[in-house]
C-alpha cells in the first residue's frame, strides 16, 4: 500500500469569537488516501492555518523535508517509522511545536488506516485492552457574558451532566490571567464559590475537576486558593502555572495543598512530557492526541506516566475525531482513570456536535464502550466539512 494524497482542511466557525478562550471554534483535519482506496483521518488543536502549512511546505534540505513530500509514495502500514522518518526529516523546523501538532494529525490518520486495513479497532495494534470500559469527564464551558450568568450557568450544566450520567465534570473557571473568558476578570476567591456552588448542587459523589487556564504567576496565591478548596473534595487543578514554569509547578507540588496539579494539554512528544512529570512534578498527565504528536507518540507518554505511577487523563477539545482517538488510547493506556469530552447537548462548539458520524457515545451509566469497528471507527460529516471549510487562498 503506498500514499497517494495527504489532504488539509482549514475549518472555522462562521461565529467564533476571538475573546472566547476555546479552540473548538476552529478545525485542522488532515485525510491520508492510499492507492487502495483506504484513507484516514486525524486532526490536532493547532491554528489550522498553520497546521496546513507544517504539512504542504515543501522542503528545501535534509534538515527540513516537507511532511506532505516524505509522505507520498511511502507504506503507510508502519506509522512508528514515519513517525521517527517525519520528526527526523522536518527537526530543523519542527522538533516541538506546531509541527509535531501537524504529524501528531497525521499520524491520527495513519493508524486510522492501519486499523481499516488490518480490521481491526486501532487500539488492537497498540497494545492490550486495560479496561473494561472508558470513562468520559464532561468539560464545561458555558458563555460567560458575565460573572453572574457565567456562575449560574455552570452549575446548571454541571447538574444537566450529571443527569445525563456523567459520573465526572471539569469546571473551566477561566477567571484570571492572560487567557480570562468572555467577560470574566475576577477575584481568586469567586473561583471557590463557584466550585462550593456545584458541589452544593451535584452532592459529593460527582468527581470535580478544576481548570483554572494558567491564571496565576505566583506559587503562594496559587497554593493560597487551593487550600481554600479543602474539603471540596477537587481531583485535580489543572494548568495552575504557566505551562513552561516547572520551577513553579515543582515548587506549587511541594506545597502539599492536597489537590493534584494536572498539565499537559499544550506539550509536544514524550521529551516535554519527561520535563514536566520529572521536574515540573505533576501528578496527572494530559497529552493532547494530536499536540503530543498523535497516538505513536501519545502511547509512549503514557508508558513513561505509568513508569512514574501517574495517571494519563487526556486533554481533548475537538472534534469526534479526537474522541474517537482518545478512546483507542484510553483501552490500552496502564492508568487512565477519564478522558475529557466535550457533551454534544453541553458544548457551544457546533465542530464537535456534528463534524464526524459514529463519535464514540456516553452510555447512561457513565462509560463509553471499548471500540469495535475497524480504524478509529468514525467518518467525516461531510455536509459540515463544507459548510466550515476554509477554501484555499
Ligand atoms: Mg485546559
Amino acid at each position: 500500500m503506498k500514499i497517494t494524497d495527504v489532504e488539509c482542511h482549514v475549518l472555522l466557525e462562521h461565529d467564533f469569537n476571538v475573546s472566547a478562550t476555546s479552540s473548538a471554534q476552529d478545525g485542522f483535519i488532515v485525510e491520508v488516501h492510499t492507492d487502495e482506496g483506504i484513507s484516514g483521518i486525524g486532526e490536532a488543536d493547532v491554528n489550522p492555518w498553520i497546521g496546513r502549512a507544517c504539512v504542504e511546505a515543501p522542503g528545501t534540505h535534509t534538515m527540513g523535508l516537507g511532511l506532505r513530500e516524505m509522505l507520498i509514495g511511502a507504506d503507510p502500514l508502519d506509522p512508528r517509522s514515519l513517525w521517527e522518518r517525519l520528526y527526523v526529516g522536518s527537526a530543523m523546523n519542527g522538533r516541538r511545536g506546531a509541527v509535531i501538532h501537524a504529524i501528531g494529525a497525521v499520524d491520527m490518520a495513519l493508524w486510522d488506516i492501519a486499523g481499516k486495513a488490518a480490521g481491526v479497532p486501532t487500539w488492537q495494534l497498540l497494545g492490550e485492552p486495560a479496561r473494561a470500559a472508558i470513562v468520559p469527564y464532561a468539560s464545561l464551558l458555558p458563555p460567560a457574558p458575565s460573572y453572574a450568568a457565567f456562575h449560574e450557568t455552570i452549575i446548571e450544566w454541571t447538574v444537566r451532566a450529571q443527569a445525563l450520567g456523567f459520573r465526572a465534570a471539569k469546571l473551566e473557571l477561566l477567571y484570571s490571567g492572560p487567557y480570562r473568558h468572555g467577560a470574566l476578570d475576577e477575584p481568586d476567591e469567586r473561583m471557590t464559590e463557584t466550585i462550593a456552588a456545584v458541589r452544593a448542587a451535584v452532592g459529593p459523589e460527582m468527581t470535580l475537576m478544576v481548570d483554572v487556564g494558567y491564571a496565576w504567576d505566583d506559587v503562594d496565591r496559587a497554593a493560597r486558593t487551593l487550600r481554600d478548596w479543602s474539603g471540596l473534595n477537587v481531583f485535580f487543578v489543572e494548568t495552575p502555572l504557566r505551562s513552561d514554569d516547572m520551577a513553579g509547578l515543582a515548587r506549587l507540588h511541594e506545597a502539599d495543598t492536597g489537590i493534584r496539579i494536572a498539565a499537559g494539554e499544550w506539550l509536544s512528544t514524550r521529551y516535554e512530557f519527561h520535563e514536566l512529570l520529572d521536574h515540573g512534578k505533576a501528578d496527572v498527565a494530559q497529552p493532547d492526541i494530536g499536540r503530543v504528536g498523535g497516538l505513536t507518540e501519545a502511547v509512549r507518554v503514557a508508558e513513561l506516566a505509568a513508569a512514574r505511577g501517574k495517571p494519563i487523563v487526556p486533554h481533548l477539545w475537538k472534534t469526534g475525531i479526537s474522541v474517537a482517538a482518545a478512546v483507542q488510547l484510553a483501552t490500552v493506556a496502564a492508568d487512565c482513570p477519564f478522558i475529557e469530552f466535550l457533551p454534544e447537548q453541553l458544548t457551544e462548539s457546533a465542530l464537535r456536535r456534528h463534524l464526524s458520524i459514529g463519535t464514540p457515545a456516553l452510555r447512561p451509566d457513565g462509560t463509553i464502550a471499548l471500540p469495535t469497528k475497524a480504524g478509529l471507527g468514525v467518518e467525516l460529516d461531510r455536509a459540515t466539512l463544507e459548510r466550515f471549510r476554509i477554501a484555499e487562498a
